[in-house]
């Protein structure tokens, strides 16, 4: 029925797209955070304020990557290099931690006011796997996906959550690494061959061989099948709701 080997257990989905596109409002905050800072420091030094660009500067420099990295590496891309700070920092230090922070704030914002899309194939799937009695869990080295379930209607489809806020307090490296994955098996009482792992980026698909978990399904959402594949994908569908109508 869900497309999937005998035996599995437990679902762990990654959430930013594969059960919703919250890579839009990443993209906007990135953006709105970059163009403040960028305006007040050109008009500070009388050179021409060049926004961020979501077409030619997101991909190279801030997606996937964690906050402070995609902060610092687009800046250095402008020539720009700021100390790094820390927590602490009042929001408008011009410190990378500060910035990051900021574009923090904005998402969690936009989260809010925006709301988040989900992927309707992905709604429907997740609904197949508990009617199956199967255990799903969200692995996502986002802070915010507790909200982003809660905001997407999702939260009560979830058994279990390994997200940024929980890594972070058990000192689980993050993604490419298998340990959130396994961290989720583990807490759900399931083997790691009877869990199946979804995701949608390179490092997640290679997250999962690594961990050797029964089966890696890839979501690709930005037509790179094979590149899925050569890292570590055993199935890739453009939409969950193709494992359906395959597992018929
Ligand atoms: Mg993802």
């Amino acid at each position: 029925m869900l497309g999937l080997p005998d035996g599995t257990r437990a679902c762990l989905f990654d959430l930013d797209g594969v059960l919703t596109d919250t890579a839009s409002v990443h993209a906007a905050a990135w953006k709105q955070m970059f163009d403040e800072y960028l305006r007040v420091r050109a008009e500070r030094e009388g050179a021409e304020f060049r926004p961020f660009d979501v077409t030619s500067d997101y991909g190279p420099y801030v997606d996937g990557k964690p906050r402070l990295a995609g902060t610092d590496s687009f800046l250095r891309s402008r020539g720009i290099e700021l100390p790094a700070g820390g927590p602490d920092d009042a929001p408008d230090a011009e410190t990378v931690f500060a910035l990051a922070t900021r574009k923090n704030d904005l998402v969690q914002d936009k989260i809010v006011t925006v709301g988040v899309e989900v992927y309707p194939g992905s709604v429907r799937y997740l609904h197949a796997v508990k009617e199956a009695g199967l255990a799903a869990a969200v692995v996502s080295s986002s802070a915010n996906a507790e909200q982003v379930l809660r905001v997407a209607g999702l939260i009560e489809l979830i058994d279990h959550r390994v997200d940024g806020v929980t890594a972070k307090e058990r000192g689980l490296p993050g993604k490419p690494a298998p340990d959130t994955f396994l961290a989720a098996a583990a807490d759900l009482g399931v083997g790691k061959d009877q869990a199946v792992v979804f995701e949608d980026a390179l490092a997640g698909v290679a997250s999962g061989k690594a961990g050797g978990f029964g089966f890696v399904v890839g979501v690709d959402r930005l037509g790179h099948a094979d590149a899925l594949r050569e890292h570590g994908a055993d199935v890739v569908v453009s939409d969950l709701a193709e494992l359906l109508e395959a597992g018929r």
